[in-house]
């Protein structure tokens, strides 16, 4: 296996499926096999979910709402998504926890980074909500910290688009893939990966991130397994 310890980024629109709001059961269920298929070879699996299917502060900002409130909507979000993802995990014989970084201890373990380290080491796969805890980050944010506190190998970012372009994909019909890229290169070409915060964050740290396409079957595993999917961002 290429990697012994991955952080996978799933955001929460894409736990929609084919909804405008909330969560696909059938899609939750795809996400949940795919994690399993990854989980029996024996590489460890920590998630961060985020929220967007139900709940964005700056949403709420837009429409009026203090920003910090809509934040902590945002963060209950996630764990909202959290516990539906661990449902869903569980429900393919995996052992899972939820660790949140809010406190919320009647429904999820509070964050401590040894215990989630201990949870990885036993196949568990640890699920980590509420995002990093504090209003005006993001998910993408979250993902980026943990992954470096529990010591992942490399962030596998999930999205609708099979990798980093040139441009946008979705409008731009001659836009070209990158295989794998520099940070450098992604801040100078002004390309999006991530929010600045979460992408800095990744470079500062050497931490690789992969951006590969979560609903097409079979690519997660291809991943762990070194095939060349998606695009990855390096030194
Ligand atoms: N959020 C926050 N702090 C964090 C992570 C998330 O306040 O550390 C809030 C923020 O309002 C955000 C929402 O939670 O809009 C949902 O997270 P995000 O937008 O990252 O979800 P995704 O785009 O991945 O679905």
């Amino acid at each position: 296996m290429q990697y012994k310890r991955i952080l996978l980024k799933l955001s929460g629109e894409a736990l929609m499926g084919e909804r405008q709001y909330g969560i696909d059961p059938k899609r939750l269920a795809e996400y949940a096999e795919e994690i399993k298929e990854v989980v029996d070879t024996g590489v460890e699996v920590a998630i961060v979910i985020g929220g967007g299917n139900i709940f964005r502060g700056l949403a709420g900002q837009s429409n009026g709402m203090d920003r910090v409130q809509g934040d902590h909507m945002g963060m209950l979000a996630t764990i909202i998504n959290g516990l539906a993802l661990q449902a869903a995990l569980e429900d393919k014989g995996l052992e899972t926890r939820l660790q949140s970084a809010i406190k919320i201890n009647e429904v999820a373990e509070p964050f401590i980074r040894r215990r989630a380290m201990r949870h990885l080491e036993k196949g568990r796969v640890v699920i980590f909500g509420g995002g990093t805890g504090n209003p005006y980050f993001t998910t993408d944010s979250a993902a980026v910290l943990r992954a470096i506190e529990v010591e992942a190998d490399v962030i596998l970012k999930g999205t609708r688009v099979d990798g980093i372009y040139t441009s946008d994909p979705e409008k731009d019909k001659t836009a070209t893939k990158f295989d794998k890229i520099s940070f450098t290169d992604v801040l100078n070409k002004g390309l999006k990966v991530m929010d600045t915060t979460a992408f800095t964050l990744s470079q500062e740290n050497e931490l690789p991130i992969v951006v590969f396409d979560m609903n097409k079957k079979g690519n997660l595993l291809k991943i762990v397994s070194g095939e060349n999917i998606g695009t990855v961002v390096n030194l």
